[in-house]
Parts: structure tokens; sequence; C-alpha cells
């Protein structure tokens, strides 16, 4: 008789990862920090000590702040400091204006009667 359960090592490498965040070591976090955020953040300032442990980053477009935030948190959040969020709202608050002041919207009034009848 001839079985193939011969090797019995791919029981013990599933064990290792399974608690999200239960065994997350420095290198682990920078290898998903930089995937998720790329080199928007410099890790270079870290004093890791366990991932749920505040660690001191800067964002490379405004170095002048320093975050302090724990790694847990920085992989949840969409990144960015205090001053790329408020960037962020300000272009998208731009962006709003003038998509309001468009020559356009008076156009819609128009066509909108006819967009509705799609189903034949
Ligand atoms: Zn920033």
């Amino acid at each position: 008789m001839t079985s193939h359960e011969g090797t019995a090592d791919h029981q013990d490498s599933s064990h290792t990862f399974l608690g999200m965040g239960a065994r997350i070591t420095q290198d682990e976090f920078l290898k998903r920090a930089r995937q998720r955020f790329a080199d928007q953040f410099d890790y270079s300032q870290i004093l890791w000590r366990s991932f749920k442990s505040p660690v001191k980053i800067r964002c490379t477009h405004h170095p002048v702040q320093e975050i302090t935030i724990t790694p847990e948190k920085h992989l949840q959040t969409l990144g960015g400091c205090r001053h790329c969020l408020r960037e962020r709202r300000i272009a998208s608050l731009e962006r709003e204006l003038n998509r309001r002041s468009a020559p356009e919207r008076s156009l819609a009034k128009g066509s909108e009667a006819q967009a509705v009848k799609l189903t034949r």
C-alpha cells in the first residue's frame, strides 16, 4: 500500500498567520504600510514595541509634523496627516464649487425628461 501523506509540514504553517494583528512584526507592518501608502510616510523614526503601541511616523509631504499613531490604526486609516486631510477636503470642495458654477446645469433640466425613458 502506498499513501501520499508523506509530508506533514503544511500543518504548522497555516497556524502562524491567523490572528489579525496578533503577531505582526515591524517588518510585516512596514511591508503592509508600503503596500498601502507607498512612499507617503517616513517610518525611519519608529521605535517598535508592538502592533498596538504608538509609534512616530512622518508624512513625507509635510515632514514638519510627527504623527503619533499605533501601527494597527495606521493600517486602518486612509493615511494622511492633518495637512493631507485638509488639502484633500479643500480639493474636493473646489471640485464641487466648480461643478456648481458650470454652465451645464441649465441644460440638465431639459435632458432630464428624456433620460427617464430607458425601458422599452
Ligand atoms: Zn501630509
